[in-house]
């Protein structure tokens, strides 16, 4: 089919007034941010929804990056034509050919008459649009109850918009739009999942990732900024801190305690975690901790390991069953990258038996044995790498020149 424009609505934003407005323009820029790779194609906004000209560019991928585009609910693509009565006919008897539905589809027209002085009701338009269309396709079957073809209607005086199609969207908030939070991003399957919600609900994020190099290898870092980079698509863009861990934990290994060290390596995280989302602005911390996963997600020890910071920690699938979260894994793209064998920090140092109810106050005589502990957290946040990635794979790293900007791509 043939389509003029794609429309975009943003039904679920609720907030009313200057809130709204800002919602609004946040998606608009984002949109925006998009159309460098349909660069004929028009972005025009209106009240509570944008319309894009498609100008022969292609639709399906079009579509496709439009469903990365927070704060979208919904979308259809439309056919524009002049508000004229048998221009409207004729394109409605068009787009049914086109779409050529099987003999015996439940169908129904719902016209809207928005400009007010054109002629016919939205009641009598509804009768008049199907009569047509009817004639021409005996076979179908008015069902106004349960349609499976719902042709929309909607006469403006700039002209009509017709279309069937109801794509949904990513919903949530526009992106950035409740401030920023800090994910600590591991290389597993459930911490990427964590960051895609925390970006579906407007929260902007940073990602920290704690490596034990050269415990750890390059392929295990490298597999850390490709998951940031998935992450990227639908940011943006996104800053990646790579703190050196090893010389924690080997500290931590030393106290023997090996039932705690799992929570030990948690709760320093955390610190360093928090001093990273101070310095950058950051109002929260956000992991993939899913409640009773593993031992360092039981209650006890989310509560034994969340003590260690002011911040508000949130952690979007705690609630979330694990096939839900491969699943989504896989709709976002982060899934085949999860997967991949290299290990991380935690994997080097795993317990016979970790603790699934630490008890705190013999985690906090241990830990103030290690009288250099706090000197090691601060340390470890002062030699943190910090890079800057785009989608499109282009890498800055803080301490190169803009030069070693390799490629810039906004989405
Ligand atoms: P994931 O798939 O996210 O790795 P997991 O089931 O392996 O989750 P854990 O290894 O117990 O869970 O980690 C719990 C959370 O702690 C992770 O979701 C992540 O937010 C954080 N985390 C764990 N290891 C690291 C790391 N090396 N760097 C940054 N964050 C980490
Ligand atoms: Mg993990």
């Amino acid at each position: 089919m043939e389509y003029d424009m794609l429309l975009l609505r943003f039904g679920e934003i609720t907030l009313k007034g200057r809130n709204r407005s800002r919602f609004e323009q946040v998606i608009h820029n984002h949109v925006k941010a998009l159309m460098h790779k349909f660069p004929r194609a028009q972005v025009i906004k209106e009240y509570g929804r944008i319309f894009i000209a498609i100008n022969g560019e292609p639709l399906e991928p079009m579509i496709a990056a439009m469903k990365n585009v927070f704060g979208v609910t919904s979308m259809s693509p439309i056919k524009v034509v002049p508000s004229r009565l048998e221009d409207i006919l004729q394109t409605g008897v068009d787009f049914i050919k086109e779409l050529g539905p099987a003999p015996g589809t439940k169908f129904k027209v719902t016209a809207r008459r928005i400009w007010k002085a054109f002629p016919h009701s939205s009641h009598e338009m509804n009768k008049l649009v199907s009569t047509p269309i009817l004639n021409a396709n005996p076979e179908l079957k008015v069902d106004v109850h349960h349609p499976e073809v719902d042709l929309r209607v909607e006469i403006r005086e700039q002209g009509t918009y017709l279309f069937c199609e109801v794509i949904p969207g990513a919903g949530g908030f526009p992106l950035g739009s409740n401030g920023k939070a800090m994910l600590l991003l591991s290389g597993g399957i459930d911490s990427p999942v964590a960051g895609w919600s925390a970006l579906r609900r407007g929260l902007e994020i940073e990602c920290v990732h704690f490596h034990s190099y050269p415990f750890t290898s390059k392929k295990a870092e490298q597999k850390v900024i490709d998951l940031a980079q998935v992450l990227a698509r639908y940011s943006g863009f996104i800053k990646l801190h790579l703190v050196p861990f090893t010389e924690i934990q080997t500290k931590l290994a030393q106290t023997g305690q090996d039932n705690l060290i799992i929570t030990m390596m948690r709760r320093a995280m955390l610190r360093i975690a928090t001093k990273l989302a101070e310095r950058n602005g950051a109002l929260a911390l956000v992991t993939g901790d899913s409640l009773g996963q593993v031992a360092s997600q039981t209650l006890s020890s989310m509560n034994a390991i969340g003590r260690v910071t002011n911040l508000q920690i949130l952690r979007p699938l705690v609630m979330t069953d694990k096939v839900d979260i491969i699943a989504l894994a896989q709709q976002i793209g982060t899934y085949d990258l999860s997967i991949l064998p290299y290990e991380d920090c935690c994997t080097l140092f795993v317990p016979k038996s970790p603790a699934t109810n630490p008890n705190l106050r013999v985690l906090e005589n241990v830990e103030r044995s290690l009288t250099d502990l706090d000197e090691m957290i601060d340390k470890a946040v002062e030699d943190t790498e910090t890079i800057f990635i785009r989608p499109g794979r282009t890498i800055k790293r803080r301490e190169n020149t803009e030069d070693n900007v390799v490629q810039e791509s906004w989405f």
